[in-house]
């Protein structure tokens, strides 16, 4: 059996040019090295794994180096380079502080700076986790410090700077490493995998690579483990199960649900994650990192701070457009409010559906733009009476009048003249169908009572919608025409990435029912969750270009597929060329063709 050597050694970097992720440190020293200008004594802090010892090594044997390269690395090819590069040099001298800390250590550790080398110009003492040393072994060392033989170098590595004394740190050069960025260990591990003939996924080295937080060490040690359960192959998915790591697939759903206003679906989905041995605090923390991510993706200049792949930078992109700054600034709020108690709380699940609840009610204000002609389940309507929600007909108590959330009693905001308050008898027989209205989100309801009034959601809404309501009364006349004809570049515009939305949209036109009410028919309630998020956008365009801000959007779930389908398998393909030009018919039936399914 041949011998395993970990790949934080065998990869270990021999020279300044091959650090990881440290270029001014190794710059300076480079530099510093050139010039011969080299301090008596260095300190080197930072993180754990992040290439402190490896920068010391290299320095010892850099200035060693007979054959000094003119670019300030060693040559790594003469005698001294060769001794250090096997670990034979006697000209380097290290000590771990951890388990040598006495005063007894740093005496012997004195006697020998007193040797001068044998050969080669420069001994290198390197003390490792330096600020282990006992207050008497530091007074013992500090003379030895103050005036080391020019021949002695002293490099001092520590994890924590604040614990070393003044007086040691003023006789020192100070470099501080940074944490290693994601990308920088994700490429070395793609590195290392080509090496060592693994086969890897790009996703799977970014988990490791998040995982290890920084240190590049953790994250060899991590894919060594991880290749030696997985072979020579490592998907993302093996990973993700390795390491205990919960899938971003699922901070992706919640937060489609969570934008959905879907309790129950996020409350499922949460059971699943629990259900699956994953700690709820940790989901907590992961949540809010996912919100971090998205709100990060909002702009092109905080772009750089989100450290994942490319692939799924595309997914944040897409998500973070379907939510505005304020949801996730006030999520992230609520969700750091949750990690505070989450120690503290008696019953941690149900903290943690508290906030999954809220965070649904915030996406979704039980107020929002969409009307519902729905006839609520009579539980769920009872509730929402409960809240100041009164339409001027007293019928269809879903129906919002806008201004009474977002205007609580006594504020200065315009009275609530502005809106048109929606008459929602009409809209419970649109066109006469037997079609099925849904827009109850009863799980609102559920959040909303949840809260008891603690944490006011009302005031969370979009500012933009809030806008909408205090718009002019404007009420342009406008036809079924009109609006077809405004329709398509709305929906041009509105799903402009969303190809589905598009389809969505444009698959059925629109009908204009009395009171400016749009009625988009749509398959499913997914279609219509899709509809709700972006109704701000669309109903501003609409209102916009048709100037009338009393239009409203209102969604109506159609029994059977739409009539005027757009062809889909080649049959029908055919079938509508057909239609469209009676001669292919005739040119198929003369040549005897088939259509190739
Ligand atoms: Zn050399």
């Amino acid at each position: 059996m041949e011998n395993f050597i970990v790949s934080a050694r065998k990869y270990r970097p021999v020279t300044f040019a091959t650090v990881i992720g440290q270029a001014s440190i190794t710059n300076t020293l480079k530099n510093a090295i050139r010039n011969q200008q080299i301090a008596q004594a260095f300190l080197f802090t930072g993180p754990r794994g992040v290439g402190k010892t490896t920068c010391a090594r290299i320095l010892a044997k850099t200035i060693n180096c007979r054959n000094l390269r003119p670019d300030g690395e060693a040559c790594n090819t003469c005698e001294s380079c060769e001794s250090f590069n096997k670990s034979s040099s006697f000209n380097i001298y290290e000590l771990d502080a951890a388990s040598n800390n006495s005063v007894e250590d740093i005496r012997s550790l004195v006697d020998q700076v007193r040797i001068p080398p044998q050969s080669g110009k420069y001994k290198v003492y390197i003390i490792d986790e330096v600020h282990m040393l006992s207050q008497a072994a530091f007074n013992a060392f500090l003379k030895t410090l103050e005036e080391p033989p020019t021949y002695a170098k002293f490099i001092l590595a520590t994890t924590e700077k604040h614990k070393i004394l003044p007086t040691i740190l003023s006789r020192c050069q100070i470099f501080d490493f940074r944490r290693i960025s994601v990308e920088d260990i994700a490429m070395h591990l793609a590195n290392v995998a080509h090496e060592e003939h693994v086969e890897a996924e790009t996703d799977a080295l970014h988990v490791i690579a998040q995982k290890a937080d920084g240190g590049l060490r953790d994250a060899l040690s991590m894919f060594d483990q991880l290749v030696s359960f997985a072979g020579k192959t490592l998907t993302y998915r093996q990973v993700i199960e390795n390491l205990n790591v919960l899938d971003h697939d699922y901070y992706f759903r919640i937060t489609g649900y969570i934008l959905e206003g879907n309790v129950s679906r996020t409350l499922l989905t949460v059971n699943e994650i629990i259900a699956n041995g994953f700690d709820g605090q940790h989901f907590v923390t992961g949540l809010g990192q996912h919100l971090r991510n998205l709100l990060v993706s909002k702009d092109d200049g905080t772009l750089a701070l989100l450290e994942t792949s490319a692939n799924i930078r595309s997914l944040y992109a897409a998500q973070s457009s379907a939510c505005s700054a304020q949801f996730l600034m006030k999520a992230l709020e609520l969700l750091n409010q949750c990690d505070l108690n989450y120690k503290v709380s008696n019953n941690k699940r149900l903290h943690l559906e508290i906030v999954l609840m809220q965070l649904c009610n915030l996406a979704v204000p039980a107020d929002a733009g969409v009307v519902s002609a729905a006839n609520p389940k009579p539980e769920t309507s009872r509730k929402v009476q409960s809240a100041p929600v009164q339409s001027p007909a007293g019928l269809a108590p879903v129906t919002p009048v806008p201004q009474s959330h977002a205007a609580p009693p006594g504020s200065v905001t315009p009275t609530p003249v502005a809106a048109p308050s929606p008459v929602p008898s009409a809209a419970e027989t649109v066109q006469g169908s037997k079609s099925k209205v849904v827009r109850t989100f009863s799980g609102v309801n559920v959040g909303k009572i949840m809260k008891s009034g603690s944490v006011t959601g009302e005031e969370t809404r979009d500012d933009s919608e809030a806008a909408a309501e205090v718009l002019p009364e404007t009420r342009d006349q406008f036809t079924q025409n009109d609006l077809e004809r405004v329709w398509e570049p709305m929906a041009k515009k509105v799903a402009a990435t969303q190809p589905n939305l598009y389809n969505t949209l444009t698959c059925r036109p629109p009908v204009l029912t009395d009171e400016f009410k749009v009625v988009v028919t749509v398959d499913n309630k997914i279609q219509e969750g899709e509809i709700f998020h972006r109704r701000g956008e669309m109903l501003s365009i609409l209102r916009e270009s048709l100037n009338n801000w009393g239009i409203q959007i209102e969604t109506l779930i159609a029994d059977r597929p739409p009539e005027s389908r757009k062809p889909y398998t080649d049959q029908e393909k055919f079938d509508n060329l057909a239609g469209q030009n009676p001669v292919i018919k005739k040119l198929k039936d003369q040549l005897n063709l088939d259509i190739d399914m």
